[in-house]
Order: structure tokens, then C-alpha cells, then sequence
């Protein structure tokens, strides 16, 4: 065999992998996956019953323009069909803009510690990642933010509210922000999360995008609407930057079923808020019991909770697991663990008030 090895591009040495959420292993003692911000309510019988119908016709390819879905997106947000894009779930979109505006020698500002698929996409890309540390509340810095971009600077992402954290930017603070971004750098409001906010502080990113060119949106169907095993997000931006979207998009890469789907659950949009709502109550619930126990949490608008755990991450994460939940560590740093089903959060409880104990 030739000792020779195909050239593969240097950018892609060392690149972290992503690390998915553990699943809970089946006959193992954890029984529930608290470490992938899933939606845990199974879809609904009507969203069900499209992908199902869908189904029947997976051997042709799917409608690449993505027709229907794009038009009830464009009528429920009000925005042309112009400046829309659609992509497998909201990181294959963040990969595109990163694809349209970013290459060797650029620059690419996020916060961090923040999305995990943001150091992946950039460096595949080429560009340098420049990485803006979190105040020590765990709030994106949008002053040092500002102060990092350069000339190279091609994207900014403001993933609000933030994950893993859960933190959120609020309206003066992210206008006076992007009054500050040069007008030829892209914004990505990464808005994963948006359906669980209930500050009234924080904008809505699609209000910011109407008077701001540079401002791209991202949304996805994977958390408030249950669909993440489907791929599909959609962006929100103006003319160059969608059709920018659409031009570096797979060619049918947002299947039939996904499409279906994602249509049918903004047909069935209120029962599926009414979902959102009643996680938020147990946000609320699990929040108010960290606290009560003396736990540091900070304010989550999203549907998951942080605790900055240090060097007893690992630990911690184990004991959730011993106990019956699957928790996502960031060793050294700490643990996100999402909000679900009542029981699960009610093993989580019990753990964190042993493990407070110890501390
Ligand atoms: C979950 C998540 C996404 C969405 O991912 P999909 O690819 O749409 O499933 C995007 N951004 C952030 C910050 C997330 O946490």
C-alpha cells in the first residue's frame, strides 16, 4: 500500500469535534436526555400524520425551493420571500453564511463560552476564530465584542439567548452594539431559543433586521417546535445575504418530510406554544429550587439551566447520571442541563441538593 494519504486541506487538523448530548442508555440507570435542548414532548398527532403522508414518496427528491414552507414563512413574519433561506436545521445555515462571507485570513467574532458549532464552522472554513470571553455573569460582552472587530472581521454571531448559559443581551445594549459593527460585517442574531424568552427586554431580532442591512436572523424548527431530528432551520436577511444563502445551500437538503412538517407546526403553532409555556413554568420551577437550595444560577430565558461548576463538573455530571439524568458537561467549566419532562427535573433537584451539600 502506497504510503502516500490524499491532501487534505491543513485548516481541518485539530478541528474539536461536536459533541452531541449523550443519549440516555437504554437499561442503563439514566433514563432521560437532558443534554440536547430537545423539545421532550413527542410531535403532535397532526405534524405526525404529514411527515407520515410524506413518507410515501421519499424516492422522489424533495421541492428544493422549499415552496410551501418558504411562503408561510414569509406571510408569518412579514418578510419578502427574497430574504429568506432555509438550510438543514439553523447550524447548516450558520455553516452557509460562514461559507458566503468568511475564508483564510478573515475573522470570525463570537462570544465565548457560547455555541459549540461555532469554532467547527469557522475553522472548516479557514477564517480565525476570535473568541470574546463572557462577562463574569455569564452575559455576552458586547462592548469588548465591538472592540474585536478589525478590519478581517467578515461575521459576528450574538447567540441570544445564549447557550450554554442561557443569558440574554437586551435592546439598548444589542442597538448600541450594532450601531458600532461596521455596516460591511454581517450580524448573525442566532435565535435558536427565542420561542422560550419572556423578558420583555429583549428584541425580537426580526424587528432589528427591518432597519439593518448587516443583520442576518437565524431560527430553527429543532427546539420550541420538536422537530430536531427533521433538520431544518431558516434565516431571515436582507437581498445579498439570502441569495448569498441560497447559492452555498446542498441541493436538496431540507427533505420533503422536514418540509411537511415544519409546515404543519406553524399551522399548529398554539398548541405547540402552549408546550413552550408550560416548559417555561418549569423553568421557572427549577430555577426558583436551584436557589432555594443556594445555588449561583443565572437567569435563563432559554430551556435550559447552567451551573458553573468548575472543577466538579465531571462529577457532577456523573452523579446525574448515576441518578437517571444524562446532563452536558463542560469539563472545568460547567454543566447545561435542559429543562424537561416534570420526573427528569425532578431527579436533577434531588442531585443538585445532595451535591450542593458537599461543596
Ligand atoms: C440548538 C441550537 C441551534 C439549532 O440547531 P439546528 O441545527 O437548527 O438543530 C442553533 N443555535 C444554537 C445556539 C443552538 O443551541
Amino acid at each position: 500500500m502506497s504510503e502516500t494519504n490524499p491532501k487534505l486541506r491543513a485548516e481541518l487538523e485539530g478541528i474539536p469535534t461536536y459533541k452531541p448530548g449523550k443519549p440516555a442508555a437504554a437499561g442503563g440507570p439514566a433514563a432521560y436526555k437532558l443534554s440536547s435542548n430537545e423539545n421532550p414532548y413527542p410531535p403532535l398527532p397532526g405534524v405526525l400524520e404529514s411527515v407520515t403522508a410524506a413518507a410515501e414518496s421519499f424516492n422522489r427528491y424533495p421541492d428544493m425551493a422549499c415552496t410551501g414552507l418558504m411562503n408561510e414563512l414569509s406571510d408569518r413574519f412579514g418578510v419578502p420571500l427574497s430574504h429568506l433561506a432555509t438550510g438543514t436545521g439553523s447550524v447548516g445555515v450558520a455553516q452557509q453564511l460562514i461559507q458566503a462571507t468568511a475564508g483564510p485570513g478573515d475573522e470570525v467574532v463570537y462570544a465565548w463560552r457560547s455555541f459549540e458549532a461555532y469554532p467547527i464552522i469557522t475553522q472548516i472554513s479557514g477564517a480565525t476564530s476570535v473568541r470574546v470571553p463572557l462577562t463574569p455573569g455569564d452575559v455576552h460582552d458586547l462592548d469588548a465584542m465591538a472592540d474585536a472587530i478589525t478590519d478581517r472581521t467578515r461575521l459576528v454571531f450574538v447567540c441570544n439567548p445564549n447557550n450554554p448559559t442561557g443569558t440574554v443581551v437586551r435592546r439598548a445594549e444589542l442597538e448600541r452594539f450594532l450601531d458600532r459593527v461596521p455596516a460591511d460585517c454581517l450580524v448573525v442574531l442566532d435565535e435558536a431559543y427565542r420561542e422560550f424568552i419572556r423578558d420583555p427586554e429583549v428584541p425580537d431580532g426580526v424587528e432589528l433586521y427591518r432597519e439593518r442591512p448587516n443583520v442576518c436572523v437565524l431560527r430553527t424548527f429543532s427546539k420550541a417546535y420538536g422537530l430536531a431530528g427533521l433538520r431544518v432551520g431558516f434565516a431571515i436577511a436582507h437581498e445579498p445575504v439570502a441569495a448569498a444563502l441560497r447559492k452555498t445551500a446542498v441541493p436538496f437538503g431540507v427533505s420533503q418530510l422536514a418540509q411537511e412538517a415544519a409546515i404543519a407546526s406553524l399551522r399548529a403553532e398554539d398548541e405547540l406554544l402552549g408546550r413552550v409555556g408550560s416548559l417555561v413554568c418549569e423553568r421557572t420551577r427549577v430555577v426558583d429550587a436551584l436557589r432555594a437550595q443556594g445555588w449561583t444560577v443565572p437567569e435563563s430565558q432559554a430551556n435550559f439551566v447552567w451551573l458553573r461548576l468548575g472543577e466538579r463538573t465531571v462529577d457532577f455530571a456523573a452523579a446525574c447520571e448515576q441518578a437517571g439524568v444524562v446532563v452536558r458537561p463542560f469539563a472545568g467549566e460547567g454543566v447545561r442541563v435542559t429543562v424537561g419532562e416534570a420526573e427528569a427535573n425532578d431527579i436533577f433537584l434531588k442531585v443538585t441538593e445532595a451535591f450542593y451539600k458537599e461543596l
